[in-house]
Order: structure tokens, then sequence, then C-alpha cells
């Protein structure tokens, strides 16, 4: 008989992008004549930078000659993009990583899932609250949480992140093996400082942790005190893996390109206690079940790191982030309490209400769509997420209609 992984029969199913589609659809039916302005996902929505997609016509122009074609590349990623990644993000900022450290992947979201599997069974897990799903969902696939019970797994150490804590989660009072941490956070938009993100390290390093360091939105930190990536503090390469993509910071939620950082000095422990690298452990996984990106979409990628690439992806970021300045301004003039937005694409708001209230008020009132803040977690309760991923002209015309409705 074949039997089912019963793991999978602990997952919540997420109702929250159904429930949010089916209330639009209803407000559409009965305002037919009223646009409605998306400001509740994190998929971008302008073009590929020029440079991107001048390097990926070249590479396609190359792939249809006998000379330049190419079959399977390395697992790893072309080492044109690995060592353009190594010295732009990691050695510009004074973090020693190598091209042999980076894995090049088709996404953060398949690597924060599957990095996971490189873990015993037992180990206890710290993921945060709210959170992006992914972290806790394969971990109750992999049946390392027990059931849900109101709003939260058993076994599960919760890393709260409140108002009260600046939304930047306290070091857990209990041993934890595995932390996953997310800076410039979803959905909240806060960001870690260079200490405290020191702390977790040493608590890492003290208590023969790992940190599974997410840090996707690390291109829209303009504060330039605040750490860019987890490798800027001393010792983090023994205790924490750092995910990275193309998705935001060059707009490839389609093309698809993002890279893990796994040094060769981080190591995790067998059941006997004996330092094993991870290095090894994920590039066997990687090789077994990936086959590597196409070279057009890694020619791309690499594409952003040319004097040009930078500038126009820097360029995209800055568009973005003008729509984030104005909802944070605009939101905070009427006295809602905001956090993200200055360091991040994301602005959470608190509501004084209901999270599924509040999103009713600004879709009926305003005919604007933002996230419920309590489909990221318990936590979530009472806030929204809008995203600054929309056009300038949208975006002020949301913010006018929320002014109008809630003055
Ligand atoms: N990590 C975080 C925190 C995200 O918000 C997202 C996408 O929204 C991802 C990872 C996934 O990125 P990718 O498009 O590279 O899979």
């Amino acid at each position: 008989m074949i039997t089912i992984n019963e793991h999978y029969n602990k997952l919540q199913a997420s109702y929250l992008f159904s429930d949010i589609a089916k209330r639009v659809a209803r407000y559409q039916e009965e305002n037919p004549d009223k646009t409605i302005i998306k400001l509740g996902i994190g998929d971008v929505t302008k073009p590929l930078p020029p440079a991107c997609i001048d390097a990926f016509h070249q590479a396609v122009d190359e792939m249809a000659s006998d000379e330049g074609f190419r079959g399977y590349g390395p697992e790893q990623g072309y080492e044109f993009l690995r060592e353009a990644i190594a010295i732009s993000d990691f050695r510009a900022r004074g973090a020693e990583i190598s091209s042999a450290e980076i894995f090049v992947s088709d996404g953060a979201k398949c690597d924060t899932g599957n990095f996971q599997e490189l873990f015993g069974p037992d180990i206890v897990i710290a993921i945060p609250d709210p959170v992006y799903p992914v972290y806790l969902d394969t971990n109750v696939m992999a049946g390392r949480t027990g059931s849900f019970a109101d709003g939260r797994y058993k076994g599960v150490v919760y890393l709260e992140s409140t108002r009260e804590n600046n939304f930047v989660p306290a070091l857990p009072s209990q041993p934890v093996d595995l932390i996953y941490l997310c800076f410039p956070n979803n959905p909240t938009g806060s960001t870690i400082s260079k200490e405290a993100l020191r702390s977790w390290v040493e608590y890492a390093r003290h208590n023969k942790a790992l940190i599974l360091f997410d840090a996707a939105y690390e291109a829209f930190i303009k504060d330039d005190s605040l750490p860019k990536t987890i490798y800027e503090i001393e010792g983090a390469e023994e205790v924490a893996v750092e995910f990275r993509s193309f998705s935001k910071s060059g707009g490839f939620t389609g093309t698809r390109c993002a890279y893990t950082v796994v040094p060769k000095s981080c190591i995790a422990y067998t059941a006997a206690g004996t330092p094993q690298a991870l290095h090894g452990l994920w590039n066997r996984r990687h090789c077994t079940k990936f086959n590597g990106v196409s070279y057009p979409v890694q020619r791309a990628a690499e594409a952003l790191y040319s004097a040009a690439g930078k500038e126009q992806s820097q360029h995209l970021v800055d568009y973005y982030m003008k729509n984030a300045e104005l909802i944070r301004t605009s939101m905070s003039d009427l006295g809602f309490t905001c956090v993200g937005g200055d360091n991040s694409p994301y602005i959470w708001i608190e509501g004084q209400m209901d999270s599924w209230q509040f999103f009713d008020l600004l879709l009926d009132k305003a005919g604007v769509v933002c996230t419920p803040g309590a489909g990221f977690g318990k936590c979530g309760e009472g806030y929204i997420r809008l995203s600054a991923f929309n056009s300038f002209d949208n975006v002020s015309l949301a913010m006018a209609r929320i002014k109008e409705a809630l003055a």
C-alpha cells in the first residue's frame, strides 16, 4: 500500500491569497467602474534593466551557433557569475567569500525551503513570527513540528517580532539549533543593526547552532551602517548560510535567478558530535537534485554587476523606494504607526483593528488591496502589509484614495 507523508496533513491550508482574491472579486462585481489598486503582493512591476536584456539576447544568440551552444552547465553556476557575486556583493563589503562558496539557483524560495534537508529530524527550530511562510511549512513537511493548535505548531520556538522589540526578535530563552532570520524583513520591513546581528552570531557560536539568513531584500538597504550581509559580522562564516535573490533588485521574479552562500568553514555536527562542513553536504544535495540555471539567465544576472547594470538596478530599487516613502509618510500622516519602507519595500502598518477588518476597510472605502498581517503568523494580527511594488502613479492614487476615505 502506498502511504503518504502524513506530516503534509499538518499543514494549514493557506487561505490567505485565495481569500484576498475572493474579496477582491466580490468588490469588483459590486463596483464594476472602480479600478482596484493592488499593493498586496510582493511581485515587481518594472521590466528587466536594459543591460540584462542585452546580455540575455546575446546569450540566446550564442546558443544558436555550434561554437556558442551550451548544454548542461555546472550545477553550482558558471564561474563568471559566481566570481562577479563574490567580488561585488561580499569582498566589496569586507566579507571574505570566494566564488567556490556560492551556489547559483533558480530562487531563494527553493533554497530557503530546501536547506533544512541537511539537518537531523529532531533539531529544535526557531522561526520568526510573523514570517515568510516557506521556512515554517518546509519544516512541517519534514516532520520537525507537532500538530497545529491555536495558531501555532507544537515544538517550534517562535521568535516574536512585535512593536515592543521594534520587530527584531530577542534571542531565544531556550536552546535552539536552527535559526531563521530575514532582514530587511518580509513582511514587517524591519532591519537589524550590526550589534543585534552580532548577538545572534554569538548565540549561534556559543550554542553550536546555525543561522539561515535570508537577505533577499538586501538591495533596499539605504542606511550604510546596517549590515548588508551577515558575513560583515566576525565569525559568521562558521555559523551562517546566506540566501540572496535577483528577484526584487533586478526584476527577476519571472526570470528566476538567486544564490546561496555556504562558507567552507560553516559546520554542523553528526549525532556523535563530530563537526562536518555544510559546504560539501549542500554541494551533494544541489548536484543530486538540481541541474543548474540556464546560461542566458546567468548571463543576464551577470550583467547586473556591470557598471551599467549596477546603475540600472539601483534605479529600479530607487523607483520602488520612492513608492515606499510615499506609502509610509501618507499612512503615518493619517495617524497609523508604520515600520519599514525606509530600508525595505514593505510597510507594516498597525491598524488598531483586526487585520481583515483593516483589509476590508481599505478595499471597500479606497479600492486598495493590502495583505492582512494575520496571514503571516499570530503576531501579524492587527497589522497589514503594503508593498511598494507598483507604479508610482498607482501608489499616489492609492494614497490619495485612502486619505480621502479615512481622513
Ligand atoms: N525570501 C523572502 C523573504 C521573500 O519575500 C521571497 C519572495 O517574495 C523570497 C525569499 C523568494 O525569492 P525568489 O523569487 O528568489 O524565489
